[in-house]
């Protein structure tokens, strides 16, 4: 009879801890969700931000690489810079310094202003193209 009891007793409790977990459980998916909208959030803010940063015209007229620069101490450190697309022209591709460096080699050098590139992309640009090339 003592251990039919105790036995009962065992499932009572395996029941509560089930419905405590089940709790838990509906708690946690709870918090998960939030969670999930929250980066959610935080990941479309910093993609709009990085494209915005990316996406700039110059780059459609300039290549990105990286370049290794041996510092003094011997270390080996990555620098962004980027080259023309249509000349041996080389910057150093800061973030903190945006596009003005790129844009005014553009201009300067192959007359290449903001919104030309969709020009360039038509069909009716190769005539462009080549002529820009011609004046370089
Ligand atoms: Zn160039």
């Amino acid at each position: 009879m003592q251990v039919q009891v105790k036995a009962q007793m065992q499932v009572q409790v395996k029941a509560q801890m089930q419905v405590q977990a089940l709790q838990v459980v509906a708690n946690a998916q709870m918090q998960v969700q939030l969670l999930k909208e929250v980066l959610e959030t935080t990941k479309k803010k910093m993609m709009s931000r990085m494209e915005k940063k990316l996406t700039s015209w110059v780059w459609g007229h300039f290549t990105r690489y990286e370049l290794e620069v041996q510092q003094s101490d011997g270390s080996i450190i990555k620098q962004p810079w980027a080259k023309c697309n249509r000349c041996t022209h080389k910057a150093k591709a800061e973030s903190g310094n945006g596009t003005k460096a790129f844009s005014n080699h553009l201009k300067l050098k192959h007359q290449i202003l903001k919104g030309q590139q969709i020009l360039t992309q038509s069909g009716n640009s190769i005539g462009t193209y080549n002529m820009m090339r011609m004046s370089v």
